[in-house]
């Protein structure tokens, strides 16, 4: 792929926030898309039993998804490489692990291993583990997460080489997001604990939805500016009907073309979009030299 380095391996991004309807899945999808524009072979899973992202790609989770073609067999121990789950996309350039509802079994599956398989197991790494073989094949590995600190979503976070998490500037979704991050820096502190340590490439906060006419957004950013400082990513998703509609049925924010009505608004949505892509780009590419500098000194 495009600048990765030989021997370098793919980079994995998890977008998680604690809540529901923050645009993880519209970060996802679009994140997934512009680094695939930009050159980037991109595997995406949907760890979400609601299966948002699967749709976005024009699967009906419910109706065109088996159980056996997502990572549930990979949570059950069925399977180790999470080869099997995957499907090529409509989008070129991007394949697709899907979800659908059963996904949600995962749950009660993850915690039961890691009794069965003694102490030596551990749960938050079936994942990490699944993805080893991917890892060579693809530049990117972007893991779209439930709304709730899963088992599945740590298995996505302890997965992944970066974090995003989209966060729109009104006060609820900042306390809520606040709470995500506290439990789990008290969660990777006991893993760490139990000799697990874990470093991100990156830690990203992305104001998304923002509705720049209300009165409270002025305030909720400064907030979200001291608590989360220079994580919080220098560009913001404005609140538009565009990124609400981007979709396999409806066209990604990239189709979109100014000159209805609403065009600022979208042409200000891509604009951010891009530039959002290409910092994040930055940052793998960043992760790649780190990786390959490993390389040479070992
Ligand atoms: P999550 O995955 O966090 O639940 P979604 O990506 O599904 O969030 O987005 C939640 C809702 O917000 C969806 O209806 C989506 O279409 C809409 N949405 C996404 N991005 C924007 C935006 N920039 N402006 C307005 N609405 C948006
Ligand atoms: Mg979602």
């Amino acid at each position: 792929g495009r600048m990765r380095p030989a021997g370098a391996e793919a980079i994995t991004i998890a977008v998680a926030n604690f809540k529901g309807g923050v645009t993880k899945t519209t970060t996802a999808v679009t994140l997934a898309q512009g680094l695939s524009i930009r050159g980037h072979k991109v595997l995406v899973i949907d760890c979400d039993p609601q299966g948002s992202l699967t749709t976005l790609f024009g699967i009906l989770p419910d109706a065109e998804v088996e159980a056996e073609h997502t990572i549930l067999p990979l949570c059950l121990g069925e399977q180790d490489s999470v080869e099997y789950a995957i499907r090529p996309t409509y989008w070129d350039g991007i394949d697709l692990i899907p979800a659908t509802s059963v996904l949600f079994s995962a749950e009660f599956a993850l915690p039961g291993r890691q009794r069965d398989e003694g102490q030596g197991f551990q749960f938050w790494n079936v994942l990490h583990y699944g993805i080893e073989q991917a890892r060579q094949t693809y530049d990117v590995i972007v893991i779209d997460t439930p709304p709730a600190l899963s088992y599945v979503t740590i298995n996505a976070m302890m997965a992944a080489d970066g974090i995003i998490t989209p966060l729109p500037p009104n006060a609820l979704d900042f306390a809520s997001s606040v709470q995500f991050w506290d439990l789990f820096f008290d969660l990777t502190k006991e893993l760490v604990a139990r000799g697990k340590s874990k470093r991100y490439e990156f830690v990203d906060v992305l104001l998304s939805k923002v509705d720049a006419g209300d009165i409270a957004t002025n305030v909720v950013r400064e907030w979200i500016s001291a608590a989360y400082g220079s994580k919080v990513l220098p560009i913001e998703i404005p609140k538009t009907s565009t990124a609400a509609s981007a979709s396999a049925e409806f066209g990604s924010v990239y189709d979109m073309k100014p000159g209805s009505a609403g065009s600022r608004t979208i042409k200000r949505a891509v604009e951010a979009y891009d530039q959002f892509v290409e910092i994040v780009e930055a940052q793998m590419v960043g992760a790649w030299l780190r990786q390959a500098q490993q390389l040479r000194e070992s």
